[in-house]
């Protein structure tokens, strides 16, 4: 199993490593080139979004990803991740990828609960979840499956071959998050 982590911005080396601590292969994606070879998965990280939207637009990344997305390519969007997947982000801003259908509210918490850790069901299990000035999804279409909340919040969804958590999976120990993308890989290459 081959996985490319956007690696313009953002905390991309954390996913790199827990991706290899699993066992599979991670490679960096910081140009058109590099995704010329194959892979099996795409990871979107947390970091900044409007930067990474720039950034993903300037390097002439943002098209060919997108169509990789809207082919089936299984991808995993974390925190700033979650809100490139997004159709809407609240307040108007610009979607990026826009291939997922829900609309994000960032930087959702205030100032004050900017960063936090709490334990919520993620997909019926009980996980550690970090995080770190978040969005939360304010609305989801009705093929979105909704896979966590926290605070009334949804805070976790899955849209066909899309996985979105509004928080932080590569920087706590639980791997839950990372199984059940790995799963929906696996299905995706057995199809
Ligand atoms: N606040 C960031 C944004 O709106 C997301 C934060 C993160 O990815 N940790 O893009």
């Amino acid at each position: 199993m081959r996985i490319g982590v956007l690696a313009v911005q953002g905390a991309f080396a954390e996913h790199i490593a827990a991706v290899e601590r699993s066992g599979a292969e991670a490679f960096e994606i910081r140009q058109p080139r590099d995704i010329d070879g194959h892979f099996d998965g795409l990871i979107l990280p947390g970091g900044e979004s409007t930067v990474m939207k720039k950034l993903l637009h300037e390097l002439g990344l943002l098209e060919p990803l997108k169509k990789r997305i809207e082919s089936g390519l299984p991808v995993l969007g974390t925190c700033a991740g979650m809100i490139l997947l997004a159709k809407d982000i609240d307040g108007g801003e610009a979607p990026c990828f826009g291939t997922m259908d829900i609309t994000v509210k960032r930087n959702a918490y205030g100032r004050q609960l900017g960063s936090f850790v709490c334990e919520e069901i993620f997909a019926g299990k009980d996980i550690a979840m970090r995080f770190i000035r978040a969005p939360y999804v304010s609305e989801a279409g009705e093929r979105v499956e909704v896979l966590a909340v926290h605070d009334g919040k949804t805070v976790a969804v899955r849209q066909g071959n899309q996985l979105a958590a509004a928080f932080h999976p590569e920087l706590t120990d639980d791997s839950t998050v990372y199984e059940m993308f790995f799963g929906m890989i696996a299905k995706s290459l057995a199809a």
